[in-house]
């Protein structure tokens, strides 16, 4: 079984990343907004300034209290989206309760929207045209490309529906022309779905859910749950040991899918630098 390293092919994504952005003529600027008090989004916001620092961007961070109200929320969006020097506009999610997701998502400008969560980059990725990908998925398909594996009339199987991970999972399998399923907590007989799978892809936030028997000889599985197990450790959807007996590639947690998420933001970042300044 053959390990891919999420943290090594970020590394190296990285890497190309500061050496294209140090030849534009103005760096890439990224602005994260995070509202309230939540350890983990905030953990996710300080890698997000780190990873910037190591492109060679520009970045700022806006760390709102948690009662920011839905207009002040949208007026922060709206300057940014007229700030010259900033490319990129990530608004940290979950939201707190009393703010409305959706409608500061659709008030990014869509040539800021890096994590790719517009509906105007949700209907490019659905119809085939240029936008930016959601980054999660966009990490999986370059893992994939990096362990030279061709979904090309493979049969994919994808658990999990989300917006940010398993629709856009499913369409860009799709897209590299798999044979795309799927699943999700209605699905009957997951089990049996998904040993039909050369490519397994579970995002579901559920430990232990995708055992050995599950798994087809030779599959490549990509783990992109984030979960905590009894002993508090980071771990995934995919039971490592018993899959890995079976699969002929799998993704670790942590280590696989988390850091090319992260990748994948700076170079959407890149990209709308680029864009921006008439470059791409
Ligand atoms: P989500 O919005 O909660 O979606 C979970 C999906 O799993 C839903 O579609 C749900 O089905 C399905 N599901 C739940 N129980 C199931 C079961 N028993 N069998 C089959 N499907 C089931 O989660 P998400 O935002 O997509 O994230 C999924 C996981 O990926 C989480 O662990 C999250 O932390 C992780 N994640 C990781 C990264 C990264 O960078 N590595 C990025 C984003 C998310 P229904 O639609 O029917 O409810």
């Amino acid at each position: 079984m053959t390990r891919m390293d999420g943290k090594a092919l970020s590394e190296k994504v990285k890497a190309r990343v500061r050496a294209d952005a140090a030849r534009l003529p103005r760096r890439p600027g990224l602005a994260v907004v995070l509202v309230g008090n939540d350890p983990a989004s905030r953990v996710y916001v300080t890698s997000k300034r780190k990873d910037c620092e190591e492109c060679g961007f520009y970045s700022e961070e806006y760390a709102l209290l948690e009662e920011t109200s839905q207009e002040q929320l949208l007026e922060l969006v709206e300057t940014l989206n007229r700030r010259e020097d900033i490319d990129g506009i990530l608004v940290q999610l979950p939201l707190p309760k009393h703010l409305n997701e959706q409608a500061v998502i659709e008030a990014i400008d869509p040539a800021k929207d890096v994590d790719g969560f517009h509906p105007v980059n949700a209907g490019n990725l659905l119809i085939g045209r240029e936008g930016f990908l959601p980054c999660t998925p966009a990490g999986v398909m370059e893992m994939l490309e990096e362990y030279h594996i061709d979904p090309a009339g493979k049969r994919a199987v994808v658990i999990g529906r989300s917006n940010i991970v398993g629709k856009p999972m499913a369409l860009l399998l799709l897209r590299r022309d798999a044979t795309v399923t799927v699943c999700h907590s209605k699905t009957p007989d997951l089990a049996e779905v998904c040993r039909q799978a050369d490519i397994l892809v579970s995002a579901v936030g559920q430990v232990g859910l995708v055992t050995g028997d599950m798994v087809k000889e030779g599959a490549a599985v990509v783990d992109v749950a984030m979960n905590r197990n009894r002993e508090g450790k980071l771990c995934g959807d995919v039971d490592f040991a018993a899959v890995a007996e079976k699969s002929a590639f799998l993704t670790p947690v942590p280590g696989g899918v988390g850091p090319m998420t992260r990748a994948v933001l700076m170079e959407n970042t890149l990209l709308a630098a680029k864009r921006r300044q008439n470059l791409a």
